[in-house]
């Protein structure tokens, strides 16, 4: 049975077979992409119609997640981002941890100019603090040396 290691001749039946089946795999590959850019816009509008119904809920709409399929070898989960204006965005995943938590980040430009600084919601009061604080701002976080918590330099601008 050693013929079985050898490729198939060109034109033979089962090379035609084995261009069909390589073909067919890319291509679900492409449509489980596909799937899970859609699943990860779904989860991100589900989550903030669910969890912050009185803000995100009410201003952001289905159409403005775009989703991103995983990066396997990176160990990422299918995500979802939303571009709210004025380069502030909203990043939506769900951890791949033993619970499958929804995580929505607020990534807002720091003061600097020099990168995002990073905000993981808790809830909607969480998140109207935090627009209190960037109202007055104007959707600008206050750059800070601290390298303790979330800081710019973690999140750079391209
Ligand atoms: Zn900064």
């Amino acid at each position: 049975m050693t013929e079985i290691l050898t490729a198939p001749a060109t034109g033979s039946p089962l090379a035609l077979l084995f261009d069909i089946a390589a073909s067919t795999a890319q291509l679900c590959a492409g449509l489980v992409q596909d799937e899970e850019r859609d699943l990860a816009e779904t989860a991100a509008a589900d989550h903030i119609y669910t969890a912050y119904s009185d803000t995100l809920g009410r201003a952001v709409d289905h159409d403005t997640w775009t989703g991103f399929p995983a990066l396997r070898d990176n160990n990422v989960q299918p995500s979802a981002v939303a571009h709210l204006d004025g380069g502030l965005w909203l990043h939506h995943t769900i951890t791949a941890d033993a619970d499958y938590r929804d995580a929505l980040t607020l990534l807002v430009p720091c003061a600097c100019g020099h990168g995002y600084v990073p905000t993981l919601l808790e809830d909607e009061r969480d998140l109207l603090e935090l627009l209190t604080e960037l109202r007055a701002t104007g959707g600008r976080a206050v750059h800070s040396d601290d390298t303790g918590g979330p800081y710019c330099d973690s999140i750079p601008a391209t």
